[in-house]
């Protein structure tokens, strides 16, 4: 009997030893944005499987830290936030109840994407005085992804974690980030003759979202409609922005989904200003499939409401 089972079992495991080795599992990458996961499934192509926790249509500095996130972020192996302080309310909460030392920030898969990005509006004062009252951009205004060049900048943070936990794909990988920069370069040539003849248009945004698109695409954003980000706007300052409206002309006040948008039409109502609904991610909208998508989405949209 004894004799006959390891007769069996020797060629079993040749067998098993002379198989090539399986394919390798993807990467399992969980991204704070649908903008960041989109970005990291173009560099990590079929190497990779992405998950966003916010919706497009979301407030990123407020998304509701469900369990089932947390069970998404003990299984990954890259996790890729924004960073600075656009979701540190959420994101640490999550973080600390995954316990997942790997993705945990600081750790072989963490990625900020912020790394290398120039910031804009970074503020002098002390973040943890700002944040007390009320402040929520307390290192530099982080809705950076809004500048489609940024864009690249977060790719190649991405491009770099990946490099680095699959070196074998490693060449993979950067083809597909040096397609993704040719998009992007070819886009933004596209957008900027678009915005040519709109150059320096004056707007209204309810919340600081936009000086990186407002950068990117030549706009003036001369108010807001909340008085500093995060604070809802007061009576006295509705009758500022009404009154700049007025003197300066001003045809469009942008929004996201998210907001309450009830101020603004008010304005819109009092100044003949268009209330322009726009996309601050990726999948605001179910039609807003890409990072291509958005831009030229929202600039249709500015365009169409400036004419
Ligand atoms: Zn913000």
């Amino acid at each position: 009997m004894k004799k006959k089972l390891t007769g069996r079992i020797i060629p079993v495991l040749v067998v098993l030893i002379a198989l090539p080795a399986p394919a390798r599992e993807k990467l399992k990458v969980v991204t704070t944005l649908p903008d960041l996961s989109y970005i990291a499934q173009q560099i990590g192509g079929d190497k990779v499987e992405t998950f966003a926790i916010a919706k497009g249509y979301q407030d990123p500095h407020f998304v509701d830290a469900k369990p089932s996130f947390v069970l998404k972020l003990k299984r990954a192996d890259v996790f890729v936030q924004i960073g600075l302080d656009l979701e540190i309310g959420w994101v640490r909460p999550l973080l600390e109840t995954a316990r997942s030392s790997k993705i945990y920030f600081g750790g072989k898969g963490y990625v900020d994407a912020s790394s290398g990005i120039n910031l804009l509006e970074v503020p002098s004062g002390d973040a943890a005085q700002l944040r007390a009252k009320g402040d929520i951009h307390v290192f530099g205004n982080p809705h950076y992804w809004l500048d489609p060049r940024n864009g690249k900048g977060v790719a190649q943070n991405i491009l770099a974690k990946f490099v680095a936990l699959s070196p074998n794909a490693a060449a993979y990988f950067q083809k597909n980030y040096d397609n993704f920069v040719a998009k992007i370069d070819s886009a933004y040539a596209g957008w900027k003759e678009k915005m040519q003849p709109y150059a320096g248009a004056k707007i209204v945004a309810y919340h600081n979202s936009w000086p990186y698109f407002e950068k990117a695409f030549n706009l003036d954003i001369v108010a807001f409609i909340e008085p500093k980000p995060g604070i809802p706007p007061t009576p006295s300052h509705l009758v500022s922005v009404i009154k700049k409206i007025n003197q300066e002309n001003i045809k469009v006040i942008i929004i996201s989904p998210y907001f309450d948008d009830k101020p603004a039409k008010s304005i819109a109502k009092r100044t003949g200003a268009t209330v322009v609904k726009i996309a601050p991610s990726v999948q605001a909208w179910p039609n807003l499939k890409t990072y291509f998508d958005l831009f030229d989405f929202n600039l249709t949209k500015i365009i169409t409401a400036l004419e």
